[in-house]
């Protein structure tokens, strides 16, 4: 094994024993507010919440059980969008069903129910980690237990995204030592990638999304350069206020609504090290990078989970899982 090697398996050891001291407690603010949505909401009005929040997601709750009851997220809207437009003559009762029926929304257009995974705030992150990277869930809700009345309290929402900030914050020691290149570990996706154009609708759009399963998909022109990404959650401001109908305009006007602090798209190129990868989740909110040559032109997307998945099981015998 090169010196190279050596330390880049260093590195991964580092950041894996660091993964398993620390909890999901840890990654948490000292202060941070938690907005958790009763199950018998209208969606409607759900929207709003999300809207006049800034937030894209939140833990829902059964108020009739007291119990924790999924986690709301842009893939129900985009089911939701999905459904009106298998069924559109339901388009009336759409805007009376609430929360509680997202289950049989799923059912009624055939997609998977995603899990409602949860995890412990005093487990291990190693543990909190892979339980998201396995259910394939970009976020995962803290649940804890009251010993003596056995209630459930959501404490919070872990993201892939804060794990790799804490990651990329606290361990600079070890991710400093990766210094091979995204290229020479294989790292992203570079073949079959899903586009799209301004001027596409952004109906297609997230179907290619649910298709696929991706959360993002770049927006390029005709000569293959990147002028954009389209998130998954771009679409909460296309239907604000019901307007499903909306959603036959284009990736263009779509983009255009973004709030004014919208970080951004990042990018990286298929020589750039990990280290730098990291040093670029450090200093900035990112979501995924776009792989592009010196010209803008698309090569390839890294999303957090590819890194993610590559930190916590690369050469762990038996323990890293295919992509499905
Ligand atoms: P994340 O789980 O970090 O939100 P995604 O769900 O978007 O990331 O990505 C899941 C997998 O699909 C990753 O391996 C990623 O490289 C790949 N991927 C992401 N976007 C695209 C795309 N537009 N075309 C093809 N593959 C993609």
């Amino acid at each position: 094994m090169s010196p190279i090697d050596e330390e880049q398996l260093q590195g991964l050891q580092g950041v894996r024993d660091f993964l398993r001291i620390r909890t999901s407690y840890d990654v948490l603010p000292l202060s941070f507010r938690l907005i958790v949505l009763d199950n018998d909401l209208l969606i409607r009005k759900s929207l709003n919440i999300l809207i006049q929040n800034n937030i894209v997601s939140a833990p829902l709750w059964d108020s009739h059980n007291g119990r924790f009851a999924g986690l709301l997220t842009s893939t129900d809207f985009i089911n939701v969008i999905q459904y009106y437009n298998q069924f559109p003559e339901q388009i009336d009762n759409v805007e009376k069903f609430r929360l509680s029926s997202l289950r049989d929304i799923e059912k009624a257009i055939n997609v998977q129910t995603l899990e409602t995974v949860s995890v412990h705030p005093g487990r291990p992150l190693y543990e909190a980690c892979s339980r998201m990277l396995r259910s394939r869930a970009r976020r995962i809700p803290l649940v804890d237990v009251d010993d003596e009345t056995g209630r459930e309290t959501v404490v919070s929402v872990i993201t892939q995204y804060r794990i790799l900030k804490f990651i990329a914050v606290n361990t600079e020691q070890h991710t400093s030592l990766m210094k091979k290149t995204i290229r020479e570990i294989n790292l992203g996706t570079y073949t079959d990638l899903a586009t799209c154009k301004m001027t596409d609708s952004v109906l297609d759009v997230i179907n290619s999304m649910v298709v696929r399963n991706i959360s993002a998909v770049p927006v390029i022109d005709k000569n293959n350069v990147v002028l954009n990404v389209f998130e998954a959650v771009d679409v909460i401001p296309c239907i604000k206020g019901g307007a499903y109908e909306e959603l036959k305009s284009t990736v263009g006007e779509a983009l255009a609504q973004r709030p004014e602090d919208f970080p951004g798209i990042y990018t990286c190129q298929e020589d750039d090290r990990l280290d730098s990868i990291f040093q670029t989740v450090r200093q900035s909110r990112v979501h995924r990078l776009v792989v592009i040559d010196d010209d803008w032109h698309l090569k390839g997307i890294l999303s957090l989970s590819d890194i993610l998945k590559y930190v916590l099981f690369h050469g762990e015998e038996g323990d890293y899982f295919p992509q499905t």
